[in-house]
């Protein structure tokens, strides 16, 4: 049996005032949930959620992390610096990433090996665009961005990591993937990871979450298919009721 898992992307959202006020919310909402649960807060509020979160079960992590280790890079942030606050996560390949800062798929697979090898969980994230679902390429798009992580990290990598199917046309849409569609995806992610020599085990374990205009109206339908387990929430993520009734239906 995998545990579910619901992580919030609070994406350039925040404040210290509002994320105090959301955080207390979440920890009081929280005691009688069963999923595992994180938030990935803009970098500069990860020290003011970590020292929220402490002694709570709630987990953190960053939305995006450099390739590189240190030195000349103004304006990354390293995964050893992650690790240093205690980051359990870190989301990798988000589609706002790949079309807005035009990150590669091998950019996102470095981003993954990187992260990892510091001790952090990735949080692959793949999915394909409406062009791409109308035209058919669904899961060729998804299969190419899978593909990538697996030419350089292998199956076996998947084992510390959890994967996250966003449809770009579901991001911030309203427009949510049906449970069927989603199903469809995620069924099709495990048996690639399955196909791989010695991808069994992996492709049975792996936490796949769902993303793309998760709500609590929404959420039970989706986290109910066999192979969705649990979601990658953002706009749902910034208000307390509606994340913890999202936290509550996995
Ligand atoms: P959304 O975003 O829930 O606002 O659609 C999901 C995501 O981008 O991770």
């Amino acid at each position: 049996m995998r545990q579910k898992l619901v992580a919030g992307n609070w994406k350039m959202n925040g404040s210290m005032q509002a994320n105090q006020q959301l955080l207390e919310n979440l920890k009081q909402g929280v005691t009688h949930i069963q999923a595992e649960i994180a938030v990935c807060p803009p970098f500069p509020y990860l020290l003011q959620v970590k020292e929220l979160l402490k002694n709570t079960a709630i987990r953190y992590g960053a939305q995006n992390v450099s390739h590189e280790s240190d030195g000349a890079f103004t304006g990354e942030v390293s995964a050893a610096m992650l690790v240093d606050l205690a980051c359990t996560y870190v989301l990798v390949g988000h589609s706002e990433r790949r079309t807005l800062y035009a990150e590669t798929d091998e950019g996102v697979a470095e981003k993954f090996v990187v992260a990892q090898r510091a001790g952090l969980i990735p949080i692959l994230c793949v999915g394909e665009s409406l062009t791409e679902r109308e035209s058919g390429d669904t899961e060729k798009v998804v299969e190419r961005q899978l593909n990538a992580v697996l030419t350089v990290a292998g199956v076996g990598a998947f084992s510390k990591s959890v994967i996250a199917y966003e449809p770009v046309w579901a991001i911030g849409t309203g427009k949510t993937a049906s449970a069927e569609q989603a199903q469809a995806v995620h069924t099709f992610i495990r048996q690639h990871l399955a196909k791989q020599p010695q991808g069994t085990a992996v492709a049975q374990t792996v936490q796949i979450l769902y993303g793309g205009s998760v709500k609590a109206n929404n959420a039970t339908e989706l986290f109910a298919m066999p192979d969705i387990d649990g979601g990658l929430i953002g706009g749902a993520s910034l208000k307390a009721d509606d994340f913890l009734a999202i936290c509550q239906a996995a």
